[in-house]
């Protein structure tokens, strides 16, 4: 069963989801209902590589990304629970010319925030990850707060933390819709019976715009195919040894288990209409594209050699949700009142979750503590209306995800 009133109903259990529920319980905010129609982190957001990126290409998003920095580095005295953040910083690689200027905006970023990025030789990078050959390299970034986590143990421990505060959570309840009154949300229907309540926070995933469009509304997120994949143990590689992105080739890889964790973007972009799916699909079903690995195997090996013969113990993908200008959406939407999305994740929802989940919960309290006009729902007007348009314009977004552009 589920209670029968909340003020709030959070839906989805995602690191999304949790983030909001515990950032609106520690704000004060009492009976709130978080509900799954599967466990906690059952989506996409265990597949993640959970690597973390402080430093954006510009200025307005420095007071969101300081607070997700700020948050994963106090994680366990803001939420009561520790999460492994594992932070030994990252090297951005622009092979040619053409990717240096997106390096310079970074490195600016990082003086104005009195951050101790360096520049480094090929030969340094390649000291601290020794699989590494990248001796062509125009410019490498160090970003020396960069890291990454275990995904699913930080929505566990949003939840935990929402918990303890209060909030009330019902996993294997999916939500069958929601019912308005005069413009507004007033019931939520569940498998399990109905909630009266005045808000609701839909951090649905790759069921977002699905959802929503039972609603009549058509929020302009997709969600997008990404995978990686985790090899056997290899020699040389450290635990120690910082997360590397590959800006030409878009190519990414940090250590997991002995072995390397390795993503791309770019390769074979395809975004989902998820009403194609059957009802019962669920994110472990989603079919691997083998060409998608092979591209990106063939991209990673340039600069990783011992790729080359590496034995592959695992395969993640999901799907992270894209929007058409590569912007984060957290907000109510026009027409209906009470009803906030926490979408556009753009593969980065791990990292940007106490943002994600700060911004959803000051909207609910009526507050802007972290500025967030970029992320309103309505922002594309009539652009993007057609399903057509919308899902070319977020694979493309999604295809040059590290060259800056958005
Ligand atoms: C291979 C890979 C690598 C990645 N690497 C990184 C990375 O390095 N760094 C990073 O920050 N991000 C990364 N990501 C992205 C990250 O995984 C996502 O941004 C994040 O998980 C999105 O979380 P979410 O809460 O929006 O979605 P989800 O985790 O999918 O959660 C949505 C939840 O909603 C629930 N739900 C849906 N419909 C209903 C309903 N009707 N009723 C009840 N519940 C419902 C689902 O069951 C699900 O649990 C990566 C993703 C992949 C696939």
């Amino acid at each position: 069963m589920v209670p029968r009133e909340a003020n709030i109903v959070v839906i989805g259990g995602g690191v999304l989801g949790t983030s909001t529920a515990f950032h609106l319980a520690a704000a004060g905010h009492d009976r709130i209902v978080l509900l799954d129609r599967g466990p906690i982190a059952g989506g996409t957001t265990p597949f993640a590589a959970g690597q973390t990126s402080y430093l954006p290409s510009n200025e307005r998003l420095l007071p969101f990304t300081s607070y997700c920095l700020d948050f994963f580095e106090q994680f366990e005295e803001k939420t009561g629970y520790a999460i492994n953040f594992h932070q030994n910083g990252s090297l951005r690689v622009a092979l040619s010319e053409q990717h240096v200027p997106g390096l310079h905006a970074r490195m600016e970023m990082a003086k104005s925030i009195g951050d101790r990025a360096e520049w480094l030789t090929p030969q340094q990078a390649h000291d601290l990850v020794p699989g590494l050959d990248v001796s062509g390299a125009k410019g490498i970034l160090l970003a020396p707060r960069d890291g990454f986590v275990e995904p699913r143990s930080v929505a566990a421990s949003y939840a935990a933390g929402a918990r303890d505060r209060g909030v009330t959570i019902c996993t294997r309840t999916a939500v069958t819709g929601i019912d308005m009154a005069d413009g507004a949300v007033r019931t939520v229907r569940t498998a399990a019976g109905n909630i009266q309540t005045r808000w609701v926070v839909l951090a649905a995933g790759a069921w977002t715009r699905q959802f929503s469009q039972q609603l009549g509304l058509n929020i302009r997120t997709v969600p997008v195919r990404h995978q990686a994949f985790v090899t056997a143990p290899l020699a040389g590689v450290t635990e120690r040894q910082p997360v590397v992105r590959i800006v030409d080739t878009q190519v990414y890889a940090r250590p997991e288990a002995g072995g390397l964790l390795v993503g791309g973007y770019g390769y074979r972009p395809l975004s989902f209409d998820m009403d194609a799916f059957p009802n019962r699909f669920e994110i472990p079903d989603l079919e691997a594209d083998q060409i998608y690995y092979q591209q990106l195997t063939d991209a990673a090996v340039q600069n990783f050699p011992v790729l080359q013969d590496a034995g592959i113990i695992q395969e993640r993908r999901g799907l992270p949700t894209m929007t058409p200008d590569g912007q984060y959406m957290v907000s109510e939407v026009d027409d209906i009142q009470g009803l906030v999305i926490v979408a556009g994740c753009q593969v980065g929802g791990i990292w940007s979750s106490p943002g994600l989940g700060r911004v959803a919960a000051d909207i609910i309290s009526g507050q802007e503590s972290i500025p967030a006009a970029a992320f309103k729902a309505n922002r594309f007007d009539e652009a993007y209306a057609h399903d057509a348009a919308l899902r070319t314009q977020c694979e493309q977004v999604y295809a040059v995800h590290y060259w800056d552009m958005y």
